[in-house]
Parts: C-alpha cells; structure tokens; sequence
C-alpha cells in the first residue's frame, strides 16, 4: 500500500504550476536519492549550513549563502538580519522593535502577499512611490530621488520584488540605496529559469537575494535559499541556528558565526520556528548544482516540457474538448485552453478537480474563459491523464 492510500489521501494532477497548495512538483529522483541518504545518518547542521553557503557563493557570485526553508522563510530571515545586523540583543528582541530602527523601504507597486514574510520579523513596511503604471494613470516608475527621500535613521533596508519586465530597474535601486548606506533585500523567489539570474540580481548589487527551491529548481517543496553579504548572512544565520550549547565545549562555524565580533551569543532567534533539516539543505543544494550545472541538461528539459506540450495541446484539440494553444512565457511553456467563457471554464475546472484522479489546472485566466495547463509540474505520463480527464470533464458537463 502506497503511503499516501495508507494516509486515505489520493493524490491529484497538478497541471497549476509550482504551487505550495498543491505540494509542488514531484521531486527528480536524484532530489529525493540524496535526501534518503542524507536523512539516513546526522550532522552538524552549523557546519553544514556554512558549508552549503560556499556551494551557493561559488553558483551566485555572492560573498555567501544560507539554506532555509523557502523563499518566504528566507525573507524573514533577511528581514531580520537587516534589524540586527549582529547585535544578539536585537536578536532576542525580535518581533518586538520598539526603540530600533525597523523601516523597511517598498516600493507601492511592489507590494504582495509575500511581504508579509518581511512584517514578520518585526519590520515596518513603508510604501514609497505611486501605483501609476499598474492602473494606468501615469507612465513613470518609482525614481532614486523617491528613495532617497524615504531613508532615514529608522530605515533598515529597501525591499525589491523582481518582476518582468523588471520594474523600476534594480541597479537604479541599490545604487540610490548604497549612496545611503542601506541594504537592498530582492525577492527573487520565483525568477528561475533562467539560470543567468541565479548570479544576476547580485552582481546588480543585490545585499541579500532570496529564491525558492521547491519551484524551477526542483529542489524539496520546504527548501529555499538567500545569497548575499557575508555579515548579513552571518546575520540571518544569527537569527536561525540552535545556539543551546555549551561554547566551552562546541565549536561553531567561525566563517558563518564570527564569535570574535560578537558580544555573545543570543539564544533562540525569530527563526527558530522555521529551522531547515539536513534533508532539505542537502536536497536543496544537489538540485541547485544540477540546476547549475550544464546547460545541455536544462535544454533537453525544456525541449522534453515543449514536446510535452504540444502533444498535449494537439490531443485535446483532436478530442474536440477545446480550443487548445501552446504558449511561451519566457519561463516555462503552458497550454492554453479556451472554452469561451468564464462560467463554462469554472465548470471545467470544477469537473477535473473532482475526477478521479483529481486534475488541478490553473485558474489565473478564469476571467478570460481560459483554463491554463502549466506542464511544468507534469511528468510524460501525466500528459495522456491530463487529456483523458479533461475529455471526461467535458463530456460529464455535456450530459448534465
Ligand atoms: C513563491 C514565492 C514566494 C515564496 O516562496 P516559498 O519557497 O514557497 O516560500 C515568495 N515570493 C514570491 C514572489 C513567490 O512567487
């Protein structure tokens, strides 16, 4: 009996994407290998980490790395190395931030559900610039006199989120934020492929980047990294690691918790609750340096995702079920479904997600009467699945 039928848990088709919700993609098989030996024996998690920051140093051009348990962990963890840079009474203090400075700079246009993960480190948000592009009203974006407005004695770091089309450029950002002395923390969670900005948004003078290691990469769905700075890695580590030990009798990583700078060492920080297992950190770095690695294998992926799609956009439309294109979206390919509109999409969608077994498509152009095949998430076998329940759901609806 499979674990997931001994649990009474069925699992589903998920053709939506990397998402959290859905547990992701399935993991390559040299992910989960690597994580089955890893878990089979212990290690020094401090001494793993700071080994795992010079794999990630050497991959991003960055001065050092650090795993964590996703992208959203790892801006809180950015965040909080912003607050106490490495003063371990700071890190005690975190949430609370009362008395320190605990601005963190955001452009408005820039806002979303992910910095919440800043806010929880006990940081401020302060929105700068106007939304004028976003509705239309205006054709300029944020500008380096804006920031340099907003920085006061109170402001720890200016957040960015990357977007496409990159927006306002990074480089005009870190610069006016460097002429001021603060730190420019980058969301780059789900900016992979392509794996140029692995190095990118670090040599445009990124201080801390964050990514995700359970989307593109393939990594463990609770895997994720920063690179950055040494002292705002050495920061984060300050915020995260178990430090319940006797330093007369352990010995930590000098390169990753420089004891001489510090004072002392604080006990549990605000990233406790979110600690990263051996298993992760080590699936997390076997997939980035596939990831990494040569750009022969990705080609044969993306050439396999491309074949994948086109297959399945030429099924469905032979079956008459709809309307079905392959579209390019700079990152992964995706089909496009029509089926006219947005009520007879969201019974579509409905019908697949109660099939048997259950298909998740992408709802993000619902509106459009478009339901959205990601084929990222899909393995070969899943493809003729994915046709025949969607001829299923199709032919149900026609019946009803
Ligand atoms: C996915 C995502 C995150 C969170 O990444 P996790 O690895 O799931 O924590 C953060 N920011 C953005 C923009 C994302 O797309």
């Amino acid at each position: 009996m499979g674990v997931y039928e001994d649990l009474g848990i069925v699992p589903l088709i998920n053709a939506a994407g990397f998402k959290t919700r859905l547990g992701g993609a399935a993991l390559p098989s040299y992910v989960v290998e690597s994580m089955v030996e890893a878990a089979g024996a212990t290690v020094d998690i401090a001494g793993l980490q700071a080994r795992a920051g010079e794999i990630i140093a050497e991959i991003t051009g960055a001065e050092a790395g650090y795993v964590t348990c996703g992208a959203a962990a790892a801006l809180t963890l950015a965040a909080a190395a912003c607050l106490t840079r490495l003063d371990p009474r700071k890190v005690e203090m975190l949430p609370d931030t009362d008395g320190i400075p605990n601005e963190i700079i955001i452009y408005r246009s820039h806002r979303n559900s992910y910095d919440h993960a800043l806010r929880a480190a006990g940081a401020k948000l302060v929105e700068i610039g106007l939304n004028d592009r976003a509705v239309g009203a205006g054709v300029r974006s944020l500008q380096a006199w804006e920031i340099d407005a907003a920085i006061t004695d109170r402001t720890v770091a200016v957040a960015y989120v990357v977007t496409t089309p990159e927006d306002p450029p990074l480089r005009m950002v870190t610069e006016a934020a460097h002429k001021r002395g603060v730190p420019v923390v980058v969301d780059a969670a789900a900016q992979l492929p392509p794996a140029d900005n692995l190095r990118r948004f670090t040599a445009e003078g990124a201080d801390l980047v964050a990514f995700s290691g359970g989307k593109a990469l393939r990594g463990p769905q609770a895997s994720g990294f920063l690179c950055g700075r040494k002292d705002l890695i050495q920061s984060a580590a300050l915020n995260h690691l178990d430090f319940d030990v006797d330093l007369e009798l352990t010995s930590l990583p000098p390169e990753l918790i420089p004891l001489d700078r510090l004072p002392g060492l604080p006990h549990h920080g605000i990233g406790r609750g979110f600690k990263a297992g051996k298993e992760e950190i080590v699936g997390l770095l076997v997939a980035l340096r596939r990831f990494a690695g040569p750009p022969a294998g990705r080609e044969e992926d993306g050439a396999r995702l491309h074949r994948l799609a086109e297959r399945i956009a030429a099924d469905v439309s032979r079956a008459n079920v709809a309307a079905a294109t392959v579209v390019d979206t700079g990152g992964y390919p995706e089909v496009h479904l029509g089926f006219g509109d947005a009520r007879r999409a969201a019974a579509v969608y409905r019908a697949l997600a109660h099939g048997t077994p259950p298909v998740i498509v992408s709802e993000e152009l619902l509106a459009q009467g478009t339901l959205v095949i990601a084929v990222a998430t899909l393995h070969e076998a899943q493809g003729a699945a994915m046709c025949e329940a969607l001829r299923r759901a199709v032919s149900t609806l026609a019946r009803a």
